[in-house]
């Protein structure tokens, strides 16, 4: 049987050193920030944030110089997201360009495309979203239904993309459309465009989700003209370069951070009371905690290697999905605080907000059934 691997990865002295700087930074920069607003760190929109860490030189880090980047490690990136995200920064508004929409760019783009578009993300300024879902194709993505149909000097596009995160906000979402229907092959005929959301003929429609929060919206496409240079690849390879784009999505620490807010406001709510008879409860969640960081630290070393470890990063999203929504319940039994939104204490609404939005934790970047159809795969079991 085939097996996963997860090496053990030690972080270089240039990261460490670049933790310090991070956390000097945080700690300014988030003073006044209240914790049910910290809670919400990936999904939390603050585009001057967003700028200050341009500034910084901290989104596309990874990318090269000539694109705005800064060409350091894929480990010094790691720990500058894993400080952004226990911290509880808000980094919803850059989060889609820097982690994957310009790693495709980057692997699938045209040089017009790179250099009108990467040197603007990664100042913070230029914010994307990503057009995959529809109301008939989530998990089945082959099944994607919105037409790209040719004409003069570029596409006519036609129908609905669906819980598009923060399109309300962005400046260009990265879109799957179906540029030709073969019946025997549903995974042929795909194509991803770069797609100007003010261009006329689209519709941005938002839905709120249980926190009470509207992050993700629908998006209508009526008869909207894109033109041909902004076609990301070649026609037809959307399937490929969706799947490459999913690994990205699917191997960042906030698949299993995105609730660590929660863990040090229990710790200080139960140290509070002085009752140690949670004690043995917080130490095997710590400790699980740590296991899941030490395998999502080695899948940062795989991809700094140059490798594609999309075996790997569906574990840690599955076991860190499984983790973060055992943490609200947990939390619950142990500190006997009731959660709540919009009122009561900084614990109780932290505790309120990740009740709600954990449960979609095990669907976002692809659900839990069809992540474990991917291990089982990579196992051999399928
Ligand atoms: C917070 C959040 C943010 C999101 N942001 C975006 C975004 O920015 N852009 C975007 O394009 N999408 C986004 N999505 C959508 C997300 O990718 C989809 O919700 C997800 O892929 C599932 O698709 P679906 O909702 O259509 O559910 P379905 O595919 O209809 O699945 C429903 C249920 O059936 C199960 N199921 C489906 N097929 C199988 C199968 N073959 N075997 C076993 N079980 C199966 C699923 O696991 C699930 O439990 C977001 C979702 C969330 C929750």
């Amino acid at each position: 049987m085939q097996t996963f691997r997860f090496d053990p990865c030690r972080l270089p002295p240039e990261a460490e050193a670049l933790r310090g700087e991070v956390r000097a930074f945080l700690s300014d920069a988030l003073t006044d920030i209240p914790p049910v607003i910290r809670a919400q760190t990936w999904s939390g929109y603050d585009p001057e944030f967003s700028k200050k860490l341009g500034a910084k030189g901290w989104i596309g880090m990874t990318w090269p110089k000539k694109y705005g980047g800064h060409e350091r490690s894929a480990l010094e990136r790691y720990v500058m997201l894993e400080e952004m995200l226990a911290a509880g920064a808000p980094v919803g508004a850059h989060w889609i360009g820097d982690r994957q929409s310009g790693q495709l760019l980057l692997k699938f783009g045209t040089e017009e495309q790179r250099q009108m578009i990467l040197p603007k993300a990664a100042k913070g300024e230029l914010l994307f979203c990503i057009g995959m879902s529809e109301p008939d194709s989530g998990s089945d993505l082959a099944a994607t239904r919105t037409k790209a149909e040719k004409t003069d000097g570029g596409w006519i596009v036609n129908g609905t993309k669906l819980w598009t995160s923060n399109a309300h906000n962005a400046h260009y979402m990265i879109a799957l459309f179906r540029t030709n229907f073969d019946p025997d092959n549903k995974h042929a005929g795909l194509t991803q465009f770069l797609v100007d959301l003010t261009i006329p003929g689209i519709t941005i429609r938002p839905i709120k989700d249980l926190t009470g929060n509207a992050h993700f919206n629908e998006v209508v496409f009526e008869d909207v003209f894109v033109p041909d240079n902004m076609m990301v690849g070649s026609e037809g390879n959307g399937w490929m370069q969706v799947t490459a784009e999913l690994a990205f999505e699917r191997s960042g620490p906030e698949r299993y951070l995105s609730s660590f807010l929660l863990l040090t406001e229990l710790i200080r709510e139960l140290g509070r009371t002085g009752d140690t008879s949670a004690d043995a409860e917080i130490g095997r969640l710590v400790a699980h905690l740590v296991t899941l960081r030490q395998m999502s630290v080695s899948i940062a070393g795989l991809l700094e290697a140059g490798e594609n470890p999309i075996q790997e990063a569906s574990v840690v999203k599955d076991l860190g999905a499984l983790y973060e929504q055992e943490l609200p319940v947990k939390a619950h039994e142990l500190a006997g605080v009731e959660p709540m939104l919009g009122t009561g204490s900084d614990y109780a609404q932290v505790l309120g907000f990740l009740t709600q939005a954990s449960v979609s934790f095990s669907l976002r970047g692809g659900t839990r059934e069809i992540l474990r159809g991917i291990i089982a795969r990579g196992l051999g079991l399928r």
